[in-house]
């Protein structure tokens, strides 16, 4: 393993904070020869010294079996100061540096199974839809290039590589607005750098890009392998565009990404994958640390987040089918899916009204009303007259991060008034306060919700009528609330007891999947998120 020594060497005089392997760090299966096998097996018995910190992406190869062993058992770390970020990450250094990854090769439909791996060098299209979640990146590092990279640029590129280049990784880097992204190739490619499109946010500062592909430590040609640079997350953006920056090559691509105005900036230097903040102390080795959304069962960020339960991909918020649903595929028979849905925001928020940036708040509270319009509509053409649906949310300035839940109701209990009847005796048994008389629903930013009261809200759908109304209950000191209310009333309305806590519906991955391609299938035609 000479190229650590090489990198110990450049460190020994430049100090680097941590070092990034951008493609594959080993060779292919197929090709390891006994000295790699030596090589890795030393690795992973800590008898390599790695030099500094030093993090590696899956690549587009895949890895060897002992180091996939090792990952699974060390969470990730193959020895000390050589960690794993994974096939689709995001994580901070301890330095406040966010990554964000994406290896492999883009597959079109892959299958569960192949979903799940996270050691196979396949993404899909959602895996790259669900990064966008991350909202904003310092570094993104993909193993295929953005198409569309060179357009407008003067920089020669020889070489008839197969770039494969994908949309999806230039709706990323749109997207994230990362100031360096990575990729690799057989020859080194330094694109001019460039800035984002300032129409998403208005912003009077510039996103700028710079988009390097490294060649190989190995590659016969001797094309560059190694870049250095230092970046500071806290120094401001610019506010006038630095000599030699061009427009965005994606500008085709953009979309209204949900990115909220990013705060930290960047200063540049040249010369030669090396950061170093120009805070940099030597510290003692530390893991990355996770970012506290990361562990939030919501956020697209969040590295183990159940992406075979994820139904559709908007601008600024998704849908995902509930884990141990309420209801069941025999709930409902016209469906023929459970239908009990999760309509969630992008942005990490206890409520919609906390969502800092104006802007996406109102677009995010906008979405989840055309996600819900939409999945009424899908109903009524499914089911006509037979079905209205209920949405419930919590929101608490104590919450963790807000979503609507949506599920149908039979038409006759809307109508009969037996939806409202429930959800106010309930909170009658438990001593609550009382329900709002019903309004219509309100399908804009709350000026009431800016002093922030805690508060739980039903919204019922009347296909018949066209009805939509909402009731709240204002949630105060005076009694403890179950967040668990929504679920419960909806539980006991539908006769479904047993399944009032979603702990005892677990269902089997291959269930899962199963019914989220089933309400895939039926709301395809009034699914917006595909047609952007
Ligand atoms: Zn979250």
């Amino acid at each position: 393993m000479a190229v650590f020594q090489k990198v110990g060497g450049l460190h020994s005089k430049n100090n680097f904070s941590f070092a990034l392997v951008v493609g594959n760090l080993f060779a292919s299966p197929g090709t390891v020869t006994d000295e790699d096998a030596r090589d890795i097996e030393k690795l992973i018995n800590g008898e390599i010294r790695i030099p500094l910190p030093t993090y590696f992406v899956l690549g587009t190869q895949e890895l060897p079996t002992p180091v996939i062993k090792k990952l699974d058992e060390s969470d990730g770390e193959l020895c000390e100061n050589l960690i794993f970020l994974g096939k689709r990450a995001i994580f901070k250094t301890s330095q406040g540096i966010r990554i964000v990854a994406l290896g492999g090769s883009r597959i079109s439909s892959p299958t569960a199974d192949e979903q799940k791996d996270r050691y196979l060098p396949v993404y899909s299209e959602s895996d790259a839809k669900v990064l966008r979640g991350a909202n904003s990146a310092d570094i993104l590092i993909t193993s295929q290039w953005p198409d569309g990279i060179r357009n407008g640029s003067k920089i020669e590129l020889d070489t008839d590589d197969n770039l494969e280049a994908q949309t999806c990784v230039a709706e990323l880097c749109t997207a994230l607005k990362p100031r360096y992204h990575f990729s690799t190739s057989l020859v080194f490619y330094e694109r001019e750098p460039f800035f984002h499109d300032r129409r998403a946010d208005q912003s009077e500062t510039f996103h700028i890009t710079r988009f390097i592909s490294l060649g190989s430590y190995t590659s016969p040609n001797k094309a560059k392998w190694i870049y250095a640079f230092s970046l500071d997350p806290t120094a401001s953006l610019p506010v006038s565009l630095p000599a030699g920056v061009a427009s965005s090559p994606f500008s085709t691509h953009d979309r209204k990404g949900s990115s909220q105005p990013d705060q930290n900036s960047l200063r540049f230097s040249t010369g030669d994958h090396y950061a170093r903040p120009s805070d940099y102390r030597p510290r003692k080795r530390k893991r990355p640390e996770p970012l506290t959304q990361e562990v939030c069962f919501f956020c697209l960020s969040n590295s183990d987040l159940a992406t075979h339960l994820i139904t559709s991909i908007g601008n600024d918020t998704y849908l995902t089918t509930a884990k141990g649903p309420l209801s069941t595929r025999d709930t409902f028979p016209s469906l023929g899916f459970p239908g009990h849905i999760l309509i969630i925001p992008f942005s990490h928020s206890p409520t919609l009204s906390l969502i800092s940036d104006p802007e996406s708040r109102a677009n995010t509270i906008k979405e989840m009303h055309r996600y819900r319009d939409s999945m009424n509509t899908m109903l009524a053409s499914k089911s006509p007259q037979v079905l209205g649906t209920v949405t419930w949310e919590v929101s608490r300035l104590a919450g963790f991060h807000v979503h609507w839940q949506w599920m149908p109701a039979p038409l006759s209990f809307i109508q009969k008034g037996l939806v409202e009847a429930a959800f106010k005796v309930e909170a009658e048994n438990l001593k609550y306060s009382r329900f709002t008389s019903p309004k219509p629903t309100l399908k804009l930013p709350d000026p009431s919700e800016e002093d922030s009261s805690d508060f739980f809200r039903v919204m019922i759908w009347n296909p018949q009528n066209g009805s939509d109304v909402e009731m709240r209950l204002y949630l105060d000191q005076s009694f403890k609330f179950d967040v668990q209310f929504g679920r419960r009333v909806m539980a006991k309305l539908l006769g479904l007891d047993g399944r009032a806590d979603w702990h005892d519906c677990g269902q089997s991955h291959e269930d899962e999947v199963a019914d989220a391609e089933e309400f895939k299938r039926a709301f395809k035609e009034f699914d917006f998120g595909l047609e952007e």
